[in-house]
């Protein structure tokens, strides 16, 4: 065996670049016959020479680097684990009112963080009987990283992300895979906002849009004037569907949210049964994802929040929005 290795180090050495440290090594490793003195690992060295003598090795190396230095400066994902969510909003107006101010912009914010926290004050009225299995808090928050605005002469807006593109009157993404972009339109008829869901994570018309007099608070439409239609909206952006699947008793694909025979409106009142495949149900219409006015809806169940850590998770579609 030894002089098997004798003749490799030797024949190693002839080969090598290097024919000094080669020769220091064969030196060391025959001394080495008993528990060495010290403690010694080559790997430092090993890599110099390969990053020496590789220059593919060496952009690997540096890429490696660079993404660890980038997500150690830049990661947001909180200590307890919570994604802070980077939000752009692009303002697209006609008339002064349609020009959203920075204010209840900050106000749209705040309620998004209050209802994906668990903080909003009327989380209070969550009926006892869904109490335990409220989202509480679902870990996401969402702060402005910066606010485009852009006046046009257009009066109505459609479905089909012309808002969303310059070259149709709107306003470019910023970054759609790593930040939310958010598009607030003067009027889109009978239509308060629309989304795109996480197998758009990254296109160019990635985000959500709503339409003025429904984001926000302070000086709203009623009675869309609490900042939910934004709440249901990103809900979509994270994943949720329709608390009703969308469908006559149909499936949101969410196991703790009762199966309910269609959209609600208005404000019901509680308790509300509906029967599918024979079974009555009191249904959970005050959940975001129905369609029920602003003051009526108040909660994310516990399954919606785990929709939406799944699609923001590192392995989840939506992961870019960690890093930025
Ligand atoms: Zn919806």
């Amino acid at each position: 065996m030894k002089k098997t290795f004798l003749y490799l180090a030797t024949a190693l050495a002839l080969t090598a670049c290097n024919q000094n440290s080669e020769t220091e090594t064969l030196a060391e490793d025959n001394s080495t016959t008993s528990v060495p003195a010290r403690r010694t690992c080559p790997s430092e060295e090993i890599r110099a020479e390969l990053l020496k003598n590789d220059a593919a090795a060496r952009q690997r190396y540096n890429n490696i680097e660079a993404g660890i230095q980038n997500f150690i400066s830049s990661d947001k994902v909180l200590s307890d684990g919570t994604v802070d969510i980077p939000v752009v909003v692009n303002v697209i107006y006609k008339t002064s009112a349609e020009n959203i101010s920075d204010a209840r912009i900050a106000e749209q914010i705040a309620i998004l963080n209050a209802d994906f926290g668990g903080t909003n004050t009327d989380a209070s009225k969550i009926p006892t009987e869904f109490a335990g299995v409220k989202a509480g808090d679902t870990k996401v928050r969402f702060h402005l990283i910066k606010t485009v605005r852009k006046s046009t002469t257009k009066t109505k807006w459609g479905t089909n992300d012309a808002m969303k593109k310059s070259s149709s009157g709107g306003i470019d993404a910023t970054s759609p895979a790593n930040y939310f972009n958010l598009w607030i339109v003067g009027n889109m008829g009978g239509i308060l906002g629309y989304a795109t869901f996480p197998e758009s994570a990254g296109l160019w018309n990635d985000g959500v849009v709503i339409a003025a007099p429904y984001f926000g608070k302070t000086g709203a439409t009623s009675p869309y004037n609490l900042g939910r239609t934004a709440t249901h909206e990103v809900g979509h952006y994270l994943n949720l569907r329709h608390i009703w699947g969308d469908a006559n008793c149909g499936n949101d694909l969410v196991a703790d949210t009762p199966t309910q025979t269609g959209a609600n409106y208005g404000k019901p009142t509680y308790p509300l049964y509906n029967t599918c495949s024979g079974t009555s149900r009191s249904v959970m219409f005050m959940n975001y994802m129905d369609y029920v006015d602003d003051a009526a809806m108040f909660m994310f169940s516990a399954g919606q929040k785990t929709r939406t850590q799944a699609v923001l998770a590192s392995s989840g579609a939506r992961a870019g929005l960690r890093i930025y």
